[in-house]
């Protein structure tokens, strides 16, 4: 089953691009960490990421296993940031990738410059809030002009995307109205956060209304484009809100999507595995991935995968490795589903709960068959 699995084509249907330059120890351990801030006298390398790190990707760069973390950020720099990239990424057995263009994209590569880089082709997937704070940062004169500025820069940047994303769980958690807002209501907040914007009171979305304003406009686009809407769940930046962001909490809305005939795709999902799988059982639209808990989970990796499979459709898993930043975490994201995902399908072979046949059925869908339904994606020529 491992060489089955590690032999397929993955659709990696959520990361983000490479830093785009070399970095210090402080800066690469940085982004080793969802919080960002080092810990005096302690290494991001003490943790089950920095384990699994250290074991897969040193051979990429041509040293063994292992590796001291000092001799591998030398031979990192040595390299150089392209070279390094071009080896990780090049190398993981992903054939697309869809990147999430809406975070620091100021400091990491585009779409563009990571296919350059790697060699790996790469698809878009536009962030609504990120949309809306681009429009008022050229300053409308009232809320009314901006919610039309953003319904028209929204429906243009998402003309060559495979998707769109909402990070409503960060800037409002889940637990609000989840409704359609009215446009009176809309044009009074927006009035409000343009006047706060001016004042420095505020910077960056995070009036409700405006953000509910902005899923039912990405919905309709996702209806009529036939692509999905992602969402973030759970595990992230410490600015996350973690009990309001059960995803069960947001049920209203992926009801309406069902409605709408919009697809949801559930990003990340730790630590809410079980009830992300529910919500991909109980609703036809909802699908799931274990992204970013792979690599943050590292040699633990399999219990994460197994807990989704436990419950989720085989027909509802996707992919993702949610890397940011390091290339590392885009080739690490990759080894470690393909290994998380053959251990499970081992074990219940040899349980006798199903044929190697299906299993390998089960894991094309998962690796790569799913996502190119659900994104409209041509199927990966080594499939
Ligand atoms: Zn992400």
């Amino acid at each position: 089953m491992k060489d089955f699995v590690g032999a397929l084509p993955l659709i990696d249907h959520h990361c983000h691009g490479v830093v785009a330059r070399d970095l210090d120890r402080p800066g690469f351990e940085a982004l080793m960490s969802e919080g960002h801030r080092p810990v005096p006298g302690c290494s991001q390398f003490d943790k089950p990421l920095g384990l699994a790190l250290l074991r897969h990707c040193p051979p990429v760069l041509g040293l063994a296993p292992h590796a001291e973390p000092g001799d591998y950020l030398e031979i990192r720099r040595t390299l150089g940031f392209e070279e390094v990239s071009r080896r990780l990424i090049g190398a993981n057995g992903v054939d697309t990738l869809l990147i999430d263009t809406g975070h620091r994209s100021d400091a990491i590569f585009d779409p563009a410059r990571m296919t350059a880089i790697s060699g790996v082709p790469s698809r878009e997937v536009v962030r609504i809030e990120a949309v809306m704070e681009e429009v008022a940062r050229r300053k409308p004169a009232s809320g009314a002009e901006l919610r039309k500025a953003f319904e028209e820069r929204l429906a243009e940047r998402s003309a060559g995307a495979v998707g769109l994303k909402s990070i409503v769980a960060y800037r409002t958690t889940f637990d609000i109205d989840q409704s359609e807002p009215a446009e009176a209501e809309v044009d009074a907040a927006g009035d409000l956060w343009l006047r706060q914007l001016d004042s420095g009171e505020a910077r960056r979305l995070e009036n409700a209304v405006l953000i509910r304003h902005g899923l039912y406009v990405g919905a309709r686009l996702c209806r009529d484009r036939g692509f999905p809407m992602q969402l973030h769940v759970g595990f992230g930046d410490r600015d996350v809100m973690m009990p309001k962001c059960d995803p069960t909490v947001f049920l209203p809305f992926i009801e309406a999507m069902e409605t709408m005939g919009v697809t949801i795709t559930l990003l990340h999902c730790w630590p809410f595995l079980r009830e992300a799988a529910w919500l991909a059982e109980v609703f036809s639209n909802v699908y799931v991935d274990t992204g970013v808990s792979q690599n943050f989970t590292g040699a633990s990796a399999p219990r994460v995968v197994a807990e989704m499979m436990e419950l989720a459709p085989f027909h509802k898993q996707v992919y993702s490795s949610d890397a940011f930043g390091l290339a590392e975490l885009h080739y690490m994201g990759a080894r470690l589903f393909r290994d998380a995902l053959a251990e499970v399908l081992a074990g219940w072979i040899a349980r006798g709960d199903l044929l190697p046949q299906r299993a390998e059925q089960i894991a094309r869908a998962i690796a790569f068959g799913n996502a190119c339904r659900i994104y409209g994606l041509p199927l990966p020529a080594s499939a």
